[in-house]
């Protein structure tokens, strides 16, 4: 990080000394062409008034020898100006593609260190979790309902452990070699199916769900599509404060499918709205955040939305939250009279 400053400060200042020098050269040439104008025409004046040509200043320059060298001069002086201005812009673009390039380098590197630090503690808290457990059961003679207890909290870490690879596996995998399969989906079923994990999940949450019409099928992969939902849905009671106010809706407009999910939580800020969807991007930094996660979900969501041909987007919620907004095309739709056959 402190060589990227350190390099970024050494060249503004060799840009810097270079617009200030080219500056000082383009007036030096300007006022040395226009001292040579004047000292030409002076010369050539003294010269026409000693054969006689003309008379006074009036006469001179009214004369073509004079048109012709004025004429000459004002084109060097368009022509210096000219210059100085197209290198002025060309310096000017060149340092804000540097610079872009350096602001990119330096997120892109405090991305990497992110995703360590966040990839390491999600690896290694449900470890030392399930480690933890099973010396208990080794060391301690327990009740049953303690042993129900630990089995159950060991099962939720070795769940933690099983989405983080799947998430990392998924991630890879889109960036390579995904195609997403087509199979019909129950969208609407699927999302109740979804939900009424998540009320078990996350018992203090509230969820409101809403599909019109009831039941609306889809053409594409079940499992992209199922992991896009919860990652939204989980996302949203992650970044709500408890009790977490979700409602998810699915409808048909102008024959697109378009699915919501919006969250009363933290919201997004609007110069992070795009960023989130980067791959192990998080808001905020790593040192400070309470929240845990590895920056990896929204991308897999947006590139499974991408591989349907479909969009998202997140807008604010109203009266606060963020509102995430998916429309399948109408290509992706499946009607149930053919599931049916
Ligand atoms: P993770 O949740 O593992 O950090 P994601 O890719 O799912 O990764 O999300 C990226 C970032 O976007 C999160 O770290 C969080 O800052 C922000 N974010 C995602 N969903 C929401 C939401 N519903 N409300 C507020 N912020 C969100």
């Amino acid at each position: 990080m402190k060589r990227f400053l350190s390099l970024r400060t050494l060249s503004l200042i060799v840009i810097a000394y270079m617009l200030i020098a080219f500056t000082w050269w383009s007036v030096l040439l300007y006022t040395k062409n226009r001292d040579a104008f004047v000292a030409k025409a002076e010369y050539m004046k003294i010269v026409m008034i000693a054969k006689e040509q003309v008379k006074d200043n009036v006469e001179f320059n009214e004369t073509e020898a004079y048109q012709e060298l004025a004429k000459k001069y004002k084109r060097q002086e368009w022509m210096i100006m000219g210059e100085a201005l197209v290198f002025i812009i060309s310096l000017i673009i060149g340092v804000w593609l540097i610079n872009r390039g350096y602001n990119k380098e330096i997120e892109s590197a405090n991305q990497q260190r992110n995703f360590l630090l966040s990839i390491t503690h999600e690896l290694k808290s449900p470890l030392s979790s399930i480690r933890l457990i099973l010396e208990t059961f080794q060391k301690r003679m327990l009740q049953p309902a303690q042993i129900q207890q630990l089995s159950k909290s060991g099962l939720q870490e070795t769940d933690r452990l099983n989405t983080l690879v799947n998430d990392l596996l998924l991630a890879a995998k889109i960036e390579t070699t995904y195609h997403p399969a087509s199979e019909p989906i129950p969208l609407t079923d699927t999302l109740h199916d979804l939900i009424a994990r998540l009320r078990i999940k996350f018992p203090e949450a509230e969820f409101t769900v809403h599909c019109d019409p009831q039941d609306i099928f889809i053409q594409g992969d079940r499992l992209g599509i199922t992991s896009t939902l919860i990652n939204l849905l989980e996302n949203a009671v992650k970044y709500s404060p408890k009790p977490a106010k979700i409602s998810a809706s699915i409808k048909i407009v102008q024959d697109n499918t378009v699915i919501e999910i919006a969250d009363q939580g933290l919201g997004i800020p609007d110069s992070e709205k795009k960023k989130v969807f980067d791959k192990f991007y998080r808001v905020g930094s790593e040192d400070t955040r309470q929240t845990k996660g590895t920056g990896l979900g929204l991308f897999i969501v947006k590139e499974i939305v991408k591989a349907h041909q479909g969009s998202i987007m997140i807008m604010d919620n109203k009266p606060k939250g963020s509102k995430f907004k998916i429309v399948l095309p109408e290509s992706s739709r499946f009607e149930e009279e053919l599931m049916e056959i």
